[in-house]
C-alpha cells in the first residue's frame, strides 16, 4: 500500500523533482541512521565510563572499610565513606554489616533524595541485603545507578557496600551531543542537496533537450531535426537511437512523398486517358456523357434551352481505306481543330466515336442561331485536307436535338440527335437536320422491327416460299424463285419488302442470307430429287451480301452440303448491284460463273438499262420487270420495250423471263415476242415448300 502510494506520488513528478525527492529521502535516512548510531554510541560509552569509575571507587572504599567492619568501627567507616563527597555523582553510600543492618552511611547533603534516604535505606534491609550480598553488581534505574559491592575478609563476606549515583547530567550531555550531531547532519544534507541540484543537470538537461525535440517533431512533423548528444551514457545511447529513428522516418517520409507524387502523376495521366481522346486531344465519349447529364440538368433548372449536335464525318472511311489509318488520324486531328475554331467559348466539342463528334451548346434560346453554327461547322470542313500533296474531301452530317423541346434526358436527347443525323445522311450528305416527331416514329418502328428480326433469325421464324417459273409451250416447270417470308408470332406473315431493307441496313442480311443460301440449296435438291431434274433454284442476293468476303465460300459450302449441282442454282442480282462497285462484283460474278452457277438480272429495265454492261457481265438470264409486263398489251410503249429487250437478249444469247404475269393476254403477247419463260400469279403465287412438292408438274426422266 505504502509503496503504491509512493509510486503514484513519484509518477506525477518530473524527473528533476523525482531525483531530488529520492536523493533527499535516501540521504536523510542515512544521516538519521548515522545520528542515531553516534548518539547511542556516545551514551553507551559515557555511561560505561561513569559506571566503571564508580565501580572502581566502590571497590576501593569497600576494601578500606574492611578493617572498620572487622573492628566494628562505625566512625572509621563513615570517614572512609566521606571520600565520596569528592564524587559529584554519588548520592548515597551505605555499608551493611553481615547481618544486613546499616553499619555506616553517606548521604549527599544537597540531595533532595536525602529526605527519603532513610526510607530508601529500608528498602535495602532484611532479605534484600542478603540478596545484595549474593548478587553483587550494577544496575541502572532511570537516571540512577545502583552498585552493590560485597566486602570480604579472609575470603568470607562480612558486609556489603551499596552505592547510589545520579547520572541525570549524562542525559544533558547526550542531548547536547544530539543537537550537535543533528546540526552537522543537517548541514551535510544541505550541502548534499546543493551538490545534487548542481549535478542532476547532467542527467536532466539532455533529457529535457530530448523531450523538447520530440515535442517539436510531433508538432511540426519535421523529421530533419537531430539531437546533439554524443555521450556514452544511456541518454547518449537513447539520443543516438532517437536520431537513427528520425533518419529512418525521414527517409521513409521522403520515399513516401516521392511515391505519392509518382502516383498522383500516374493518376493524372490515367485521368487524361480516361477523359480525353489521344488522337484529337478532345474530351472523349466518357466526359461527353458526364457533361451532357450536367448540361441537361442545368437546362431544366435554369429553363434555358440546350442544343446537342451529333456530327458524323462523310467519306471518312474512304480516306482511312485509301490513305491509311495514320492519315486518317491526322485528318481527324485537323478536322477537330477546324470544328473547335468555329465554336463559341462556352460551346464544347467531344469526340464520341471513330468519326463521330458531339457539340453541347448551352443557354441557346435563339434556335435560329443553331443553323448558323451548324453551317459554320459544315463550311469549316468543306475545304480539302491536304496530306502528301494529295487532296482529301470529307463532309459532315449533323443531327440536332434540343432540350427540353425534344427530350429531357441525356440518353433520349442523344438518340434523337443520332436519328436526325442519320436522316441528314439519307437526305444527302454534308447537311444538317433537326429532329422531328415523324422521324421518331419511323425510327421506333424500325428499331422494334430490327430487334424482332434478330429474334426471328434465332427462333427459326423465317421460311422460304417458292414461285414457279414455267415454259409456256408445254406448261412444264423450268425453275422456282425462292422468296423469303417472316412468320411473325403476332403480326403474321411479313413480306420481304418490309424487312429486307432493315436487314440490309443493320447487317442482319448476312446471317439471314446465309440461312437463305443453305435452305434454298437443301430444299432445291429435294425438289430435283422429286423428279424435277431440269429446274433451276433462283435466289435473290443483295448488294451487301455479295460484297461480304465469305459470300463465295457460303455458296460453295451450301452446294457441297446439300449436294445441289451449281448448274441448278441461279443468283438474281438487280441492276443497281451490278452498277455499284462494279469491279468487285464483276470479280465475284466471274467466280460464280466459273463454278457453273447461273446469273439472272432482276427487275431488268428499271435501273440504268444500259445494254452495254450486259456484254461485260457473264449473265445467263434477264428478268423483265413486272412494271413493263403489267402495261401489256395495252401500253404500246411497254410492248415495244419488252419486245426490244427480248430481241436484244436473244442476240446476246441470254434467255428472258417475264415476271408478274397475271393474265392470259399477257401470256399470249409474250409468246408472240418469243419470251422464254414466265413467272406470275397467272401460273402460281409463291407457295410453301411442301405445297410446291405436292404440285403435279410433268416430270421428265433423268438424263444425267
Ligand atoms: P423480286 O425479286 O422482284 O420478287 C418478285 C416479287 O414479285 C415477289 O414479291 C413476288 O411475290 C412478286 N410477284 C410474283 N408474281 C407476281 C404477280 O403476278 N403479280 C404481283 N403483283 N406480284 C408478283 P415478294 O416475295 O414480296 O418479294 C419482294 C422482293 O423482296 C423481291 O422482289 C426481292 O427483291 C426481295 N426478296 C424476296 N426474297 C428475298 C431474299 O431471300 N433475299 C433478298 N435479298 N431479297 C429477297
Ligand atoms: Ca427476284
Ligand atoms: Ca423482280
Amino acid at each position: 500500500m505504502g509503496f503504491t502510494h509512493t509510486n503514484k506520488f513519484l509518477s506525477r513528478l518530473s524527473i528533476q523533482n523525482k531525483l531530488i525527492v529520492i536523493n533527499l529521502s535516501v540521504t536523510s535516512v542515512a544521516l538519521l541512521f548515522a545520528v542515531i548510531m553516534a548518539v547511542a554510541g556516545e551514551y553507551i560509552s559515557k555511561r560505561d565510563f561513569i559506571m566503571g569509575s564508580l565501580e572502581v571507587q566502590t571497590k576501593m572504599v569497600g576494601r578500606n572499610t574492611t578493617a572498620a567492619l572487622v573492628f566494628n568501627d562505625r566512625d572509621g567507616a563513615e570517614k572512609v565513606l566521606q571520600a565520596f563527597s569528592a564524587s559529584p555523582n554519588v548520592l548515597t553510600a551505605i555499608i551493611y554489616n553481615e547481618a544486613g543492618d546499616i553499619f555506616a552511611s553517606y548521604i549527599k547533603d544537597d540531595n533532595t533524595v536525602d529526605a527519603k534516604a532513610a526510607g530508601k535505606l529500608d528498602v535495602f534491609d532484611g532479605t534484600k541485603i542478603t540478596k545484595a550480598h549474593q548478587h553483587q553488581g550494577s544496575t541502572v534505574l532511570d537516571d540512577k545507578i545502583h552498585i552493590t559491592q560485597t566486602i570480604n575478609f579472609e575470603d568470607r563476606p562480612i558486609g556489603s557496600l551499596f552505592l547510589q549515583a545520579d547520572i541525570s547530567n549524562l542525559y544533558d550531555d547526550i542531548l547536547n551531543y544530539l543537537v550537535y550531531t543533528a546540526s552537522v547532519a543537517l548541514l551535510g544534507l544541505a550541502i548534499a542537496t546543493l551538490l545534487l541540484l548542481q549535478l542532476r543537470k547532467s542527467i536532466t538537461y539532455p533529457l529535457k533537450k530530448l523531450t523538447e525535440l520530440m515535442i517539436s517533431v510531433t508538432k511540426d512533423n519535421d523529421y530533419s531535426i537531430r539531437v546533439d548528444n554524443t555521450n556514452d551514457d544511456e541518454i547518449g545511447v537513447l539520443s543516438q537511437g532517437f536520431n537513427k529513428m528520425l533518419a529512418h522516418i525521414q527517409s521513409n517520409d521522403e520515399k513516401l512523398a516521392h511515391e505519392l507524387s509518382e502516383r498522383y502523376r500516374a493518376e493524372e495521366h490515367l485521368d487524361k486517358l480516361a477523359y480525353y481522346d489521344v488522337t484529337t486531344n478532345l474530351p472523349n465519349r466518357h466526359s461527353f456523357h458526364k457533361q451532357l447529364d450536367d448540361a441537361v440538368e442545368r437546362a431544366i433548372t435554369t429553363k434555358q434551352k440546350m442544343v446537342l449536335l451529333f456530327l458524323d464525318l462523310d467519306n471518312f472511311k474512304t480516306v482511312n481505306d485509301t490513305a491509311g489509318h495514320a492519315t486518317g488520324d491526322l485528318l481527324l486531328k485537323q478536322a477537330s481543330s477546324r470544328l473547335s475554331n468555329v465554336l463559341r467559348q462556352n460551346d464544347y466539342i467531344y469526340r464520341i466515336g471513330g468519326d463521330e463528334f458531339a457539340i453541347i451548346i448551352e443557354n441557346m434560346n435563339d434556335i435560329n442561331a443553331v443553323s448558323i453554327i451548324t453551317n459554320k461547322c459544315i463550311e469549316s470542313l468543306s475545304n480539302p485536307f491536304i496530306f502528301d500533296g494529295k487532296n482529301f474531301f470529307i463532309g459532315v452530317s449533323i443531327g440536332i436535338s434540343i432540350c427540353p423541346d425534344d427530350a429531357i434526358t441525356a440518353d433520349e436527347l442523344l438518340i434523337k440527335a443520332d436519328m436526325a443525323m442519320y436522316e441528314a445522311k439519307i437526305r444527302g450528305k454534308n447537311s444538317f437536320q433537326y429532329f422531328d416527331q415523324e422521324m421518331n416514329e419511323l425510327h421506333s418502328h424500325k428499331y422494334q422491327l430490327e430487334s424482332d428480326l434478330r429474334h426471328a433469325i434465332k427462333e427459326d421464324h423465317m421460311e422460304l416460299y417458292y414461285q414457279p417459273q414455267v415454259n409456256p409451250a408445254d406448261g412444264s416447270l423450268t425453275g422456282v424463285e425462292a422468296l423469303m417470308r417472316w412468320n411473325h408470332p403476332e403480326k403474321g406473315i411479313i413480306l420481304p419488302n418490309d424487312f429486307i431493307p432493315i436487314a440490309e441496313e443493320t447487317g442482319l442480311i448476312l446471317p439471314l442470307g446465309k440461312w437463305l443460301i443453305d435452305t434454298a440449296c437443301q430444299q432445291g435438291k429435294q425438289l430435283i430429287e422429286s423428279g424435277l431434274h431440269d429446274i433451276t433454284i433462283a435466289i435473290n442476293i443483295s448488294a451487301v451480301q455479295i460484297r461480304e468476303h465469305t459470300f463465295i465460300d457460303n455458296i460453295t459450302c451450301a452446294l457441297k452440303a446439300s449436294g445441289l449441282k451449281p448448274e441448278s442454282l441461279e443468283i438474281e442480282l438487280t441492276e443497281s448491284v451490278l452498277m455499284n462497285d462494279s469491279e468487285l462484283v464483276v470479280q465475284k460474278i466471274s467466280q460464280l460463273r466459273a463454278l457453273g452457277i447461273h446469273i439472272a438480272i432482276d427487275d431488268f429495265g428499271t435501273g440504268f438499262s444500259s445494254m452495254n454492261y450486259l456484254k461485260s457481265f457473264p449473265v445467263s438470264k434477264l428478268k423483265i420487270d413486272r412494271s413493263f409486263i403489267s402495261g401489256l398489251p395495252t401500253g404500246t410503249e411497254d410492248a415495244a420495250i419488252v419486245q426490244a429487250i427480248i430481241v436484244m437478249a436473244h442476240g446476246l444469247n441470254i434467255s428472258v423471263i417475264a415476271e408478274g404475269v397475271e393474265r392470259k393476254d399477257q401470256v399470249e403477247i409474250l409468246c408472240d415476242y418469243n419470251c422464254d419463260t414466265f413467272q406470275g400469279y397467272y401460273y402460281a403465287k409463291p407457295m410453301k415448300f411442301s405445297d410446291i412438292l405436292d404440285l403435279n408438274y410433268p416430270k421428265k426422266s433423268t438424263n444425267n
